[in-house]
């Protein structure tokens, strides 16, 4: 799959490049390769060109993926990140690293309550819907504070941090607007106490504006697999 791996190279450069604008060391922004509709051989495949940390949307799309794997887990992330369900909680916390898509506290405690105890506490993002879209999940910048503080004090979790989904937006310095709420948003909740070290934002089309913007992982799909096709 030379594609793939000529892709996952062009994106990391495409970090580092930020990063040095943003006079932000390289290392401090994490890629997080999207792998939803992609086959496993596509994650061996990224895997062994170096490519650790792999992002999912559907629950039973990714356990076929994760059994595929299995010989891969003990050094392979699987991270969570499409909207999450309260009857399909269980098999994310049994089996992924990191939730990314929190969107409510009774998704966090029951994440909470299902992660098995031999098991590291699970990594958590609180969803934010930064745009205000009715149509997206998140809770909104006013509800944050108080959802956030709750789910810190779940004994299985661990909040990392926060994460968004902005509205497609032209230029750059439009894609900036959204990132940058989430931003001071993530240093309201770290000045009021909380531990947090990750900002969960930008895509195929706008990583460079997040990564501008303080993004520590960004979740990139199109622009490392291809264009997604949803028929099957
Ligand atoms: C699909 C998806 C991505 C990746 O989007 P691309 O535009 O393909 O890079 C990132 N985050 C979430 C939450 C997604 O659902």
């Amino acid at each position: 799959m030379p594609d793939l791996i000529h892709n996952l190279e062009a994106v990391q450069q495409r970090i580092a490049m930020a990063a040095h604008v943003a006079g932000r060391d390289t290392r401090s922004v994490r890629l997080l390769a999207v792998s939803k509709t992609f086959p496993a051989e596509d994650v061996r495949a990224a895997y062994a060109a170096g490519q650790r940390a792999f992002g999912e949307n559907y629950v039973q799309e990714a356990l076929t993926k994760i059994e595929a794997l299995a010989d891969l887990r003990a050094t392979l992330e699987w991270h969570f990140i499409g909207p999450l369900q309260s009857n399909k909680t269980r098999p994310v916390a049994e089996q992924f690293d990191w939730v990314h898509s929190v969107d409510r506290l009774k998704i966090a405690q029951r994440l909470s309550e299902q992660r098995p105890d031999n098991l590291p506490p699970l990594n958590v993002c609180l969803q934010v819907n930064i745009s205000g879209e009715a149509s997206k999940s998140g809770v909104s910048i006013p509800e944050a504070v108080e959802v956030a503080q709750a789910i810190a004090a779940l004994p299985k979790l661990n909040l990392r941090g926060l994460m968004a989904i902005p509205e497609p937006a032209g230029g750059i310095d439009e894609q900036r607007v959204p990132h940058r709420h989430l931003r001071e948003l993530f240093e309201r909740l770290c000045n009021d106490g909380l531990e947090l070290d990750t900002l969960s934002m930008g895509m195929s089309s706008d990583l460079e504006a997040a990564v501008l913007e303080g993004a520590t992982i960004v979740r990139v799909g199109t622009a490392i697999f291809g264009a997604r096709d949803y028929s099957n």
